[in-house]
């Protein structure tokens, strides 16, 4: 049985570091992967998801580009087989990267394949057993479908299968109307297609403020995407070459046709292949694996990090899970998962950045509030850049004068919101901001405006 110091599977965001860490350290490590190197965010998420934003943004540019006195002879077309090898162009460097940079770091042996624990510090891996006194599972997610009548007989697509599609499907139907629906949405509506989004609940998004879900709402449908809210029972079946969706909204067709189908709503953890029940690791009813502020799982001297533990859905996440494993078993710093700020982007365009609590969860704390609101029509880089949609918003403790959070939907949001955080971080009150200098014109240099005419509520 080969003997390791530690053993790490799953090369997402936080397993590779996690390995080149450890062995820096002098430990012997194994890692192990069963797909592709570099996990979701490299191959299937955050790099080709944002890389096709990056075309869509083109096509759309393109055809507003009288509005900025730009003449494009003839109509704009979209070259989905381009559009797909630029995509695969930029992806191929990080998976190759993360594969080669792994194989050569001195003291880390890659194994390829599934790896399944056999006992809690046992692991087996194709015909190998290997043994370690820590163990770091990193194992992340996989898109899943919910128990909708008709979808086993229908072919769908997932965020996964989208990276696939080389073609501009002539109507998509997506169903879920949260970050990735959206993001997919809004990027085949420019590529071309035909979209309507079917969400069974009654707004868009339903984490965010109501305010921030209607302007979402706003503007997907100003780009011609179709929304049904409220679609309860909810069921697909096939129809000719496409699929036809029926739901029961309260407005609108009963049924919706289209030509492809993609269902967008949610993920679940990799977690019941993984043999968890022969190490005794504890999950929950989800799935997710339980851990302590630490990352620590009830097992001595096996952790989770990830999308795998509930307690993050992002890159950033993911890898900050690693910061705080290493620094607590390698620098002494007793680093936690509480200490982070919640932050995330959904990069529609223009992207939406937020930070902290939504004003919803702030009032529900019992806090005195304050809060600041501006329209991106009263931001002059907005004005100028000729996208005035959106809003940005901060919620303010009255009493203690920090920032508990903030929403920037706007151009340049998904950067702009990152002065707010970095204040959340120093604990400083927003006051400090309120007096600091930006820099004109930016969309940041309107959150110290802002700051200046608070409204308790
Ligand atoms: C469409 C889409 C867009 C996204 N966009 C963003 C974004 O813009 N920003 C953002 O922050 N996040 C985004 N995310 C989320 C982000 O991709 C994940 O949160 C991130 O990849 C963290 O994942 P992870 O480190 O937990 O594991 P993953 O990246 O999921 O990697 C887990 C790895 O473990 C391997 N594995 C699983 N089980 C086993 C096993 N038993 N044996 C061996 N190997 C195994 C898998 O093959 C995989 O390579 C997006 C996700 C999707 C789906």
């Amino acid at each position: 049985m080969p003997q390791y110091d530690a053993i790490v599977i799953g090369t997402g965001q936080a397993g590779p570091s996690m390995a080149r860490r450890l062995a820096g350290a002098g430990r012997k490590v194994a890692i192990i992967e069963r797909g592709l190197f570099g996990g979701t965010c490299v191959n299937t998420g955050c790099t080709p998801t944002k890389t096709l934003v990056a075309s869509a943004e083109a096509a759309y540019i393109a055809r507003r580009a009288a509005e900025f006195g730009v003449v494009v002879e003839g109509a704009v077309s979209v070259d989905m087989k381009r559009v797909k090898a630029r995509k695969d162009a930029v992806v191929a460097p990080s998976n190759l990267g993360v594969e080669r940079s792994l194989r050569g770091t001195e003291n880390c042996t890659v194994y390829q394949g599934h790896a399944r624990f056999t006992g809690p510090h046992e692991v087996r891996v194709g015909d190998k057993v290997l043994s370690a006194a820590q163990i770091f599972i990193n194992v992340g997610g996989r898109p899943s479908a919910p128990p909708m009548p008709g979808l086993d007989q229908v072919a769908y697509l997932t965020s996964t299968s989208m990276m696939d599609v080389d073609f501009l499907p002539e109507h998509l139907v997506v169903v879920g109307g949260s970050y990735v629906g959206l993001e997919f949405a809004q990027m085949y509506r420019r590529f071309g297609s035909a979209v309507t989004v079917i969400e069974m609940g009654p707004r868009l998004i339903a984490r965010e403020d109501e305010d921030v879900s209607a302007a979402i709402l706003e503007i997907l449908r100003q780009e011609g995407i179709q929304v049904r809210l409220n679609a309860t029972c909810l069921s697909v079946a096939r129809s000719g070459n496409g699929i036809a969706a029926s739901v029961d909204c309260t407005e609108g067709a009963p049924t919706i046709s289209g030509s492809h189908l993609l269902v967008a709503t949610g993920r679940r953890p990799n977690t019941d292949d993984l043999g968890l029940e022969a190490a005794g690791i504890a999950q929950d009813s989800r799935g997710f694996i339980t851990v302590d502020d630490q990352l620590r799982t009830n097992v001595p001297g096996v952790w989770a990090l990830g999308d795998c533990n509930g307690r993050g859905a992002f890159t950033h996440t993911s890898w900050n899970d690693f910061e705080i494993v290493a620094a607590n078993l390698l620098d002494n710093d007793p680093r936690r998962v509480g200490d982070r700020i919640p932050a995330y982007g959904l990069f529609i365009d223009p992207p939406l950045g937020r930070a902290g609590m939504t004003e919803a969860e702030a009032r529900k704390s019992g806090r005195k509030l304050l809060v600041g609101k501006m329209p991106m029509e009263d931001v002059s880089r907005a004005v100028e850049k000729g996208d005035t949609r959106g809003f940005m918003k901060v919620v303010v403790d009255a009493e203690t004068r920090l920032i508990l959070g903030a929403a920037i939907l706007g151009p340049g949001g998904d950067e702009a919101v990152h002065c707010v955080l970095d204040l959340m971080y120093a604990k400083a009150p927003y006051t400090v901001m309120q007096r600091a200098v930006h820099i004109h014109p930016t969309v940041a240099e309107f959150i110290p405006t802002m700051l200046g005419d608070l409204v308790a509520v």
